[in-house]
């Protein structure tokens, strides 16, 4: 799984995660590679409530707000790339004039 995405972690480089469930939320840590190597690509769960969602939805606020950012910068320098494109792009490019 390939995460794009340059979050902060602390120096022994565990990851903050938030539980998306609303009725737990619980903020625990993970070592970076264990999440990135152990969590399948479909769903992390909880370590408390095992609950499950998207790798994507664990991120606390903090990091999400950062994403943000990162992805507005991302825009700014690089107009043409969609940070996110749900289709891919029918292979050929490139017009002709005339
Ligand atoms: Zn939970």
């Amino acid at each position: 799984m390939h995460i794009a995405i340059d979050l902060p972690l602390d120096e022994k480089e565990y990851i903050d995660r938030r539980c998306p469930s609303l009725e737990c939320g619980r903020h625990f840590k993970v070592v970076f590679d264990d999440w990135r190597n152990k969590v399948p690509d479909e769903r992390a769960f909880c370590p408390y409530c095992r609950f499950e969602q998207d790798p994507q939805e664990w991120n606390t606020p903090e990091q999400q707000e950062h994403i943000r950012d990162d992805a507005r910068l991302a825009n700014q320098r690089d107009p043409r790339h969609a940070p996110v494109s749900p289709r891919r792009c029918g292979g050929s490019s490139g017009a002709k004039h005339g």
